[in-house]
């Protein structure tokens, strides 16, 4: 629960602002003084200076000094306690009943002192705040002027009206905790989603067993490029490569042992492209190369020094190694899309004819190289 109360920056800036409330308070109390000076000079004028001294002059300049030891403590010795606002805001109310005893309903002021509270969502300040607020009650009428003034019945109605705030108070103390786990619940719970929706994304883009783009993810790229290649004249070749006799490979060791293979040729992959270009999973044991940025002769060295990698690859779960045949095809603004995607298919079907492990580059040429491991 106590992660979800105010911090102690926002307790320093309500400490403040209480303050402002309490100084604001004093000039409504100073004015209300102002009232009753005019009514007695009025209705008695004999009392004129006995009530400027007492309930003027007197009680003004303790309230104006309380609050400026208040304001000092918080101002200048940094005490954002709830404890300095709870006594001082107290005593504030005791000073303007005792200045008025005959007023009796300005006991509630008491009660209000005890709201202040409220801004912490504390159980613990609010009880610290009821124990003064009766201990500032019960004091009061240690005084004669109260006492005078009441009667004990109505001594003790007090006490039971600030029993009934603190209740109040209490429940609505309850009810904005209750709030605060709701609305901590709501915002863990959105983050949730926006972790879930990244994952969601991220798979929805990535092939699970090797981690390279899958299929969907590299038409997307292949639509980009292409029109990128087209409108901007940025080299473009495509190459797709298929894992020989796979099915060969497991079918004798395994479909197990073929995953991990199949995983250590993507890694292959991955890592002898260049950042500037998009590997991805095209099928089972087939992938797609899109080479940015590259000459053709470029193109043609990395991806003949990535079969040859591949082909030297030791597998320790195999007798032996692992050979790809590879069709690479570079963009020509004269080919269409689809055209571009089945030329390279067509090189590598040729590739495959020709002996397999093997790039075939050129429609009419022969291939790069063959079965050189
Ligand atoms: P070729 O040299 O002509 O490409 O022969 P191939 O055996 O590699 O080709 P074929 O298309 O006959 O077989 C591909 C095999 O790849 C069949 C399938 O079991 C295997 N394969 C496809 N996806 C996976 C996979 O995710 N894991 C494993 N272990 N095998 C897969
Ligand atoms: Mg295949
Ligand atoms: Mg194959």
């Amino acid at each position: 629960m106590a992660s979800t109360r105010p911090t102690r920056l926002n307790n320093k800036m309500w400490t403040k602002k209480i303050l402002y409330i309490y100084w604001l308070m004093v000039i409504m109390a100073f004015l209300g003084q102002i009232i009753g000076l005019l009514v007695t000079i009025y209705y008695t004028p004999d009392y004129i200076g006995g009530f400027i001294i007492h309930k003027v002059i007197i009680s003004s300049s303790i309230q104006v000094s309380i609050l400026l030891i208040t304001h000092y403590l918080i101002n200048h010795k940094q005490i954002y306690s709830s404890r300095l606002l709870t006594i001082s805001g107290t005593v504030l109310a005791l000073v303007t009943i005792i200045s008025h005893p005959t007023v009796s309903g300005l006991k509630i002021l008491l009660l209000l002192a005890m709201a202040v509270v409220l801004i912490y969502f504390d159980k613990k300040k609010l009880r610290f705040s009821l124990v003064i607020n009766l201990i500032a009650l019960t004091s009061l009428y240690a005084l004669p002027s109260i006492r005078e003034a009441g009667t004990l019945y109505e001594y003790f109605s007090y006490h039971f009206v600030l029993l009934a705030g603190y209740m109040a108070y209490l429940i609505v103390i309850e009810r904005g905790n209750e709030v605060f786990q709701f609305l901590q619940r709501a915002a863990e719970k959105e983050k949730e989603l926006i972790v879930k929706s990244a994952m969601m994304e991220r798979l929805s883009k990535i092939d699970a067993l090797t981690g390279l783009y899958n299929h969907k993810t590299f038409h997307e790229y292949l639509d980009f490029l292409y029109d990128q290649s087209i409108s901007q004249g940025m080299p473009l070749q495509l190459a797709l490569l298929d894992i020989d006799n796979f099915k060969m490979i497991n079918d004798f060791y395994g479909h197990s042992n073929g995953d991990i293979v199949l995983k250590r040729v993507a890694d292959a992959i991955s890592e002898q492209v260049t950042e500037d270009d998009i590997v991805a999973r095209y099928g089972g044991e087939e992938f797609a190369i899109l080479l940015t940025n590259k000459s053709l002769e470029e193109a043609c060295e990395t991806i003949e020094s990535l079969r040859l990698y591949i082909a030297n690859q030791n597998h320790e779960e195999l007798n032996e190694n692992i050979t790809v045949s590879i069709g690479l095809k570079t963009l020509t603004e004269d080919i269409s899309k689809e055209l571009f995607f089945q030329r390279a298919d067509q090189l590598l079907y040729k590739a495959k004819r020709s002996g397999k492990n093997q790039v075939m580059y050129k429609q009419e040429d022969s291939h790069l190289a063959v079965q050189e491991t």
